[in-house]
C-alpha cells in the first residue's frame, strides 16, 4: 500500500492512461477508521482491481463552533487499518494541499440540502461538494463509495453525479452498527461513558417509528421519535423527519422509498442515524 499526501502525484500514480483498463473504487472518509469505514473498502475491493482510499478532514465543511478541531483523528492507526483491509493507495493530503487557491467559486446543492443536517448545519453540504469534486477529478474513480449512515450526503451527491454527468457510478453501502444497534461513527469516542449507553436508543427511536408507517401520519412519528429519545437520553434532539428518500421532500402516497432520520446533540459530539425503507415490501434497506 503506498500513501500519498500530493494530489498531482496520486493523479499520475491512476490515472487513467496507466491503468491499463484496471477499474479504480474509491472510499473517501475522514478517518479515525471504523468497520463502517471498512466495510466501504470490502465492497470496492470485490468490485474494483485498484482501492484508493482519502483520509481527509475537510475544513470547508464545519461551521463555526462545530467540532473541527475536537473530530478525532490518528492517520498512523488509520494507515495500518487501510493496509490490512486491502487499500492500495491512501490519499491524505494537508488542507494547503487541497485548499492551495481560493477564487471564490461555489458549488451549492439544491433543496434536499433544505432539510436534515442541511437545515442545521448551515453551508454544510457546500463543503461537501467542494471538496468531492476536488477529489473526484484526484483520483477519476470508476466507482465511489458512500455509506446510508449519511443518507442525506449520499443523496445530494447521488444527484449531483447524476446532474453533472460526472464520471463514476455511485454505491450505496448498508450502516454497520454496534452490537447494541448504535450505528458505528467515528464521533463515538466523544460519547461520555453514560452517553454511550444511552446512544442506541436513537436507532431504537427509529425502529419504534417505523413500525408506525402507515398507521400514524409522518408528523405523529417525528413527535413519538423525538419523544422517546427525550426521555430515554440526555441529549438535545436536533431532528426528527420522515421524509421521502431520496428526494427529501414530504411523504407522498407513490414514494418508493421513505427514511426516518435523526440528529441528537450529546454534551462534546452531535450524532446521526436514519432507517431507510422500501415502502413496497415493507423492509428497511438500511441495514
Ligand atoms: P466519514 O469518515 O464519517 O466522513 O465517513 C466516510 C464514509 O463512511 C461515508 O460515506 C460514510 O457514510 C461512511 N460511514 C460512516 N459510518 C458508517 C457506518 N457506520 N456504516 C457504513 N458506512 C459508514
Amino acid at each position: 500500500m503506498k500513501v500519498v499526501t500530493a494530489q498531482n502525484e496520486l493523479n499520475k500514480l491512476i490515472d487513467r492512461s496507466n491503468r491499463n483498463g484496471k477499474s479504480v473504487g474509491y472510499v473517501p472518509t475522514m478517518g479515525f477508521l471504523h468497520e463502517g469505514h471498512l466495510s466501504l473498502v470490502s465492497q470496492a475491493k470485490a468490485n474494483n482491481d485498484i482501492v484508493v482510499m482519502s483520509i481527509f478532514v475537510n475544513p470547508a465543511q464545519f461551521g463555526p463552533g462545530e467540532d473541527y478541531e475536537a473530530y478525532p483523528r490518528d492517520l498512523e492507526r488509520d494507515v495500518a487499518l487501510a493496509e490490512k483491509a486491502g487499500v492500495d493507495f491512501v490519499f491524505a493530503p494537508s488542507v494547503e494541499e487541497m485548499y492551495p487557491t481560493d477564487g471564490g467559486i461555489r458549488i451549492l446543492p439544491g433543496q434536499q440540502a433544505d432539510v436534515l443536517c442541511g437545515a442545521s448545519r448551515l453551508g454544510h453540504f457546500d463543503g461537501v461538494l467542494k471538496v468531492l469534486l476536488k477529489l473526484f477529478n484526484i483520483v477519476d474513480p470508476d466507482r465511489s463509495y458512500f455509506g446510508m449512515k449519511d443518507a442525506q450526503q449520499l443523496a445530494i451527491i447521488e444527484t449531483f453525479v447524476r446532474d453533472y454527468f460526472l464520471r463514476t457510478e455511485i454505491v450505496r453501502v448498508p450502516t454497520v452498527r454496534e452490537s447494541d444497534g448504535l450505528a458505528k461513527s467515528s464521533r463515538n469516542v466523544n460519547l461520555s461513558e453514560t452517553e454511550r449507553l444511552e446512544a442506541p436508543f436513537l436507532y431504537q427511536a427509529l425502529q419504534m417509528g417505523q413500525k408506525r408507517i402507515g398507521v400514524s401520519s409522518p408528523d405523529e412519528i417525528e413527535k413519538a421519535i423525538a419523544e422517546f429519545i427525550s426521555k430515554q437520553t440526555s441529549g438535545i434532539v436536533d431532528y426528527a423527519k420522515v421524509l421521502s428518500y431520496p428526494s427529501l421532500s414530504e411523504v407522498s402516497e407513490d414514494d418508493s422509498e421513505i427514511i426516518l432520520a435523526c440528529a441528537v446533540k450529546f454534551s462534546k459530539t452531535r450524532l446521526i442515524d436514519n432507517i431507510i425503507m422500501s415502502t413496497k415490501d415493507d423492509t428497511s434497506c438500511s441495514e
